[in-house]
């Protein structure tokens, strides 16, 4: 398979940058799967896991709180809302911001309880990410 850059930043950080052979992310539309020479477009990503495959087959996951990826000719960027590798994410933080979630879901109404809802989903997707430090 052939290779393409991938940019991974934040509006604070780069957070990866390297050759790259698959990227899978989930839009907001969907799951999208992204190989070399890949048709150019952007679009909005919700709050998951972003999958990358290395040229020599090995996966890394990045935690990805929404943002926007775009394909160029060039290479790819996720543009994201912020985003940690698994060796970044903090996993005491992501349980006391996943139990405060749940604590403000049970009474929040209307918008309190979309941001809650928006919360506890980032928090859900560090603690599965940060797990990944584990096994790499
Ligand atoms: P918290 O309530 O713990 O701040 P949050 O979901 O509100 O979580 P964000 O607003 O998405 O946090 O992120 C703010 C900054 O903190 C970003 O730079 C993000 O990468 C970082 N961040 C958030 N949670 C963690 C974590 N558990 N480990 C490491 N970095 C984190």
């Amino acid at each position: 398979m052939d290779a393409f850059r991938l940019e991974i930043v934040t509006p604070d950080r780069k957070v990866f940058a390297d050759d790259v052979v698959f990227l899978a992310v989930r839009g907001v539309e969907g799951d999208l799967g992204i190989a070399a020479h890949h048709v150019p477009f952007v679009t909005r990503l919700d709050i998951a896991p972003a999958r990358i495959t290395f040229p020599d087959g090995r996966v890394k996951r990045v935690a990805v709180s929404g943002g926007f990826l775009e394909v160029r000719g060039d290479g790819v960027t996720i543009l994201a809302d912020a985003a940690e590798l698994p060796e970044e994410i903090d996993l005491d933080r992501a349980l006391r911001a996943k139990e405060r979630a749940e604590r403000d879901l049970e009474k929040a109404r209307d918008l309190e309880f979309k941001k809650a809802e928006l919360a506890l989903r980032r928090a859900l997707v560090r603690l599965d990410v940060g797990e990944d430090r584990r096994s790499s």
